[in-house]
């Protein structure tokens, strides 16, 4: 069972947060923040799928988040929320939320135990982003922070030139008669990258996966252009002038071969690395992440005043060794427990931000999507 580095100090105080089989848990207050099994009471950071598991008792999020995690547990599970800062008592602890820009509804999840706070903060990016709330920066004792892209060579530009990008690519392949297929997480950026186009350059079309939370986004309230379900009978109708944007795990499908003439294209921090966009086959590869880039998690952490820092998920021991050097103390910290060969919590890896093949974040979760509808 992985558990806390062993340093103690004033900081650490034994009930706040601990690592159990089923993840981080708080003892003090009885429940567990993204589990990775059903767990009686279980506080979600936001719904993507290996952060959100169906089965649990009772769940905790962001009252933004609720009708897509709604979606991703399952209509009979029960989902209380909290507001944007609102504080609860949760047994002997302070418990809020606190926006982290990730996708709709997701939250920086903060406890307070006698007078220590701590602050996980789930996956999070400083970039705005219309279709969900601001990171808001949140000082701290001890910061548990995420590092998928916690290398130097990751440095994300400025979103509106990536949209421009993505735009004009569509305008040429229109001009050629070539339908635009573009690969993207179905839970977040492709919602973000639906805001991002220009409907008058022709109709946008979705994949049922990417079309069920497109419909969770605007019953939240988040204005998207007109986006129509490619359903059989319109695949062909866009005539060479369509953008269709698809779960990752659709790309090299049957499903694909059906729009005749096409370009491909994946939006994602990991096409940073141009073998990654070359070896998938993808046409283009547009950088664009939900999740902050090297600079975007070195200034978290440096806002959050954290005199503790965990690094979890992705590049873990480089990105804590640079906070170590840059005088935070800072280790790593395993947040997989990897159960038994073939269980839930082993197929679920994380991506290796820095080799040389690395997978894509989330992409379980669209993998999930798409058998549901496909
Ligand atoms: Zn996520």
């Amino acid at each position: 069972m992985p558990t806390l580095p062993q340093r103690s100090t004033e900081l650490e105080m034994p009930g706040t947060l601990e690592m159990s089989p089923a993840g981080l848990y708080c003892p003090a207050g009885g429940f567990h923040i993204d589990p990775w099994r059903a767990v009686p009471r279980a506080v979600i950071t936001h719904a993507h799928a290996d952060h959100a598991r169906s089965g649990c008792g009772q769940y905790l999020c962001l009252s933004t988040g609720k009708r897509v995690l709604r979606e991703r547990v399952g209509g009979s599970a029960r989902i209380d929320t909290l507001r944007r800062g609102e504080q609860v008592r949760v047994g002997d602890v302070d418990l809020k939320l606190v926006p982290s820009g990730h996708i709709l509804g997701a939250a920086q999840v903060c406890v307070t135990h006698r007078g220590v706070r701590w602050v996980v903060t789930g996956d999070y990016k400083l970039e705005a982003d219309p279709t969900c709330d601001p990171f808001e920066p949140v000082e701290t004792d001890v910061l548990v922070t995420e590092s998928t892209f916690g290398l130097p060579i990751y440095r994300w530009g400025d979103p509106q030139d990536t949209a421009d990008a993505i735009n004009a690519w569509w305008r040429d392949s229109r001009e050629a008669g070539r339908t635009c297929v573009l690969f993207a997480y179905a839970l977040g950026k492709a919602q973000r990258l639906a805001s991002m186009l220009d409907p008058s350059i022709g109709p946008i079309y979705a994949h049922g996966a990417v079309m069920k939370m497109v419909r969770a986004y605007r019953d939240s309230g988040v204005r998207l252009p007109p986006i129509d379900q490619l359903a059989p009978a319109t695949r062909r109708a866009g005539g060479g002038r369509a953008m269709v944007i698809a779960p990752p795990s659709a790309a090299g499908s049957r499903w694909l071969k059906t729009f005749g003439e096409t370009q491909v294209a994946m939006a994602s921090g990991w096409m940073t690395i141009r073998g990654v966009r070359r070896r998938r086959g993808f046409d283009r590869g547009f950088i664009l992440s939900d999740h902050a880039d090297f600079p975007g998690l070195v200034q978290a952490v440096e806002a959050s005043r954290a005199r503790r820092v965990y690094v979890t998920h992705g590049s873990t021991a480089s990105f804590a060794r640079f906070l170590c050097e840059r005088g935070i103390e800072a280790s790593e910290l395993s947040t997989r427990f990897h159960g038994e060969e073939g269980s839930d919590e082993s197929d679920v890896d994380q991506p290796a931000a820095d080799s040389d093949s690395p997978a894509l974040p989330d992409e379980q979760a669209d993998e999930e999507a798409v058998e549901e509808t496909s």
